[in-house]
C-alpha cells in the first residue's frame, strides 16, 4: 500500500470544513479592512528564501524542500509566504510610493519533525501591508486578527504577546551584547544554542532547553539597546492598543524565527495546544523590499496557521455538508424525472438536494435519506410518476407524508423552506 508522505496530512471532510470556516471568516474580515487576496506560486527559486528568510535560520538551514527541476534550476517549495509576496510586489512595481494591503491562503512546506500541530505541509493565511511605516497599521493588523479570533469563538483562548526588535543597529548591538554575555557559558548551552552563538545569537532566546533558559535569565535585554525611534514606535503602538481595548503582554523573549523582522514583532499564543502554542506570528519587515533590490519600503504582516487554529475547535461539529432534500425513486423513468425535478429545485430555490444514485430498494434508499441529514425526502415511485406527483416525506420531528403535484412542488418547497 502506498501511503501519504510523512508529515503531510490528509484533510477529511470534517477537518477541511474547519479550515474552510477559518478561511471564510478571514476573507470576510480582511475585506472589511480593505485587504485584497492574491494568489502566489508555491514554488520559488531557492535563492529567494536564502536571501530574504536568512541563511542562518532554521528554515533555510534544515527545513526547506529544495530540488533541481529538469532545467537544473534550484527551486524550493515555499516554507513561508512573505518572501514570495515581496518578490511579487517588486516584480510588478507595486511597492514604490504606494500602499498595498494583501492577503493569501495556501500550503507551506517545512521539513520538520511531525507532531500534533506541526506538519511538513501546512496551510497559512498571510496578511501583508506594504508601504506604511506607522504604528497605526501595526495596530490594524492586530485588530483584524483579534476580530478573527472573536468570529471563530476562540478570543478567550488566545493571548497577544508583543515585542520590539528595534532597528538594524540596535539589533546588532544587542546581538553582540548577548554573545559577550553567553560566551563564558558556552559549554553549558544546548547544542543548537552553541551553534547559534556564532550563526544567529538572538535565536538562542527561543531555546526551550531548561539550562539555557536558566542562563538566559540574567542575559542583557533588547530594551536596553533600543533606538529612540523604535521606542517611540512601540509606545505609539501600545497606546493605540490600549485605546481600542486589545489586551497584550510585552514579552522581550519574542524574536521570531526569521531574519527579516525589525521593530514590532508579535505572536498570538494559546495554552490549549501544548508546545505548538503559537497560532499566529508576525511583525515589521521594513528592510525586505530593499534587500530584494527595490526602494526602501516599510511593511508589516503576519501569518496564521490553519492547522493549529483548526485544532482549537476540533470538538465542535463543523458540518462538511448540509443537505436539505434527499430524492429517492423506483424505476428508471421515475429516476430520470427525479433528476429533472432536482435540477429545477436547485435553480429555483437554491436548495441542496442529494439524489439517490446507484441501486437500492426503497427501504434502503430511505435509510440513506435519513442519515443524509436532509429535512425531507422526495419520493417518486410508479404511482407518483403516473399521476405527475411527488410524495413529500418529513424526515424530522413529527414526520408525515403528503402528495404534491409536480407542477406545484417548487411553490410547496418554497413555502416549506422559507
Ligand atoms: P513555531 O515556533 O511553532 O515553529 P514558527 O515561528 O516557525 O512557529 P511562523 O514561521 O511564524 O511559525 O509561521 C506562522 C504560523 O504558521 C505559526 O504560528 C503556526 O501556526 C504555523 N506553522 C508554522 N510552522 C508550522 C508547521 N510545521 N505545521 C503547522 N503549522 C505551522
Ligand atoms: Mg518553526
Amino acid at each position: 500500500m502506498i501511503k501519504a508522505v510523512r508529515g503531510m496530512q490528509d484533510l477529511q471532510p470534517n477537518k477541511k470544513a474547519r479550515f474552510r470556516r477559518i478561511e471564510d471568516q478571514a476573507r470576510k474580515i480582511l475585506g472589511q479592512y480593505g485587504y485584497e487576496e492574491v494568489g502566489l506560486p508555491i514554488l520559488e527559486t531557492t535563492g529567494l528564501f536564502q536571501r530574504l528568510v536568512g541563511g542562518a535560520t532554521d528554515i533555510v538551514e534544515k527545513e526547506m524542500y529544495t530540488f533541481l527541476d529538469r532545467n537544473e534550476e534550484s527551486l524550493t517549495l515555499r516554507p513561508e509566504g512573505t518572501a514570495g509576496l515581496v518578490r511579487f510586489v517588486n516584480e510588478h512595481g507595486l511597492a514604490f510610493n504606494q500602499t498595498q494591503k494583501y492577503w493569501y491562503c495556501g500550503p507551506m512546506f517545512r521539513y520538520e519533525r511531525p507532531q500534533k500541530g506541526r506538519y511538513r505541509q501546512f496551510d497559512q493565511i498571510g496578511v501583508e501591508c506594504i508601504g506604511l511605516a506607522g504604528p497605526d497599521i501595526d495596530a490594524e493588523v492586530l485588530l483584524l486578527s483579534a476580530r478573527l479570533w472573536e468570529s471563530l469563538g476562540i478570543a478567550d483562548k488566545v493571548a497577544l504577546e508583543l515585542n520590539t526588535l528595534g532597528n538594524v543597529e540596535s539589533r546588532r548591538a544587542f546581538s553582540s551584547g548577548l554573545v559577550e554575555y553567553l560566551t563564558p557559558f558556552a559549554a553549558e548551552l544546548d547544542a543548537d544554542s552553541q551553534r547559534r552563538l556564532t550563526t544567529n545569537p538572538m535565536r538562542i532566546l527561543d531555546s526551550k532547553a531548561p539550562k539555557t533558559q536558566e542562563i538566559l535569565a540574567n542575559a542583557p535585554v533588547l530594551a536596553d539597546y533600543l533606538d529612540d525611534e523604535s521606542r517611540q514606535h512601540f509606545d505609539g503602538l501600545c497606546a493605540i492598543l490600549d485605546a481600542v481595548g486589545i489586551a497584550y503582554q510585552v514579552n522581550p523573549r519574542i524574536v521570531r524565527g526569521l531574519d527579516y523582522y525589525n521593530r514590532t514583532v508579535f505572536e498570538w499564543v494559546t495554552t490549549t495546544l501544548g508546545s505548538q502554542g503559537t497560532v499566529c506570528g508576525g511583525g515589521r519587515y521594513d528592510g525586505l523590499v530593499e534587500q530584494l533590490g527595490g526602494k526602501p519600503t516599510p511593511c508589516v504582516g503576519f501569518a496564521l496557521g490553519l492547522d493549529r487554529l483548526a485544532l482549537m475547535f476540533e470538538d465542535e461539529a463543523t458540518p462538511s455538508k448540509v443537505i436539505d432534500v434527499y430524492g429517492v425513486s423506483v424505476g428508471e423513468p421515475a429516476k430520470i424525472q427525479l433528476i429533472r425535478l432536482a435540477e429545477t429545485l436547485r435553480s429555483e430555490l437554491g436548495l441542496a438536494i442529494e439524489v439517490h444514485h446507484g441501486a437500492g430498494k426503497l427501504k434502503s434508499q430511505m435509510k440513506r435519506a435519513d442519515s443524509s441529514g436532509a429535512q425531507i425526502a422526495l419520493l417518486l415511485g410508479e404511482d407518483e410518476l403516473n399521476e405527475h406527483s411527488l410524495s413529500v416525506r418529513e424526515l424530522r420531528g413529527e414526520g408525515g407524508q403528503v402528495r404534491v403535484p409536480q407542477a406545484e412542488i417548487v411553490e410547496y418547497l418554497r413555502a416549506r423552506f422559507s
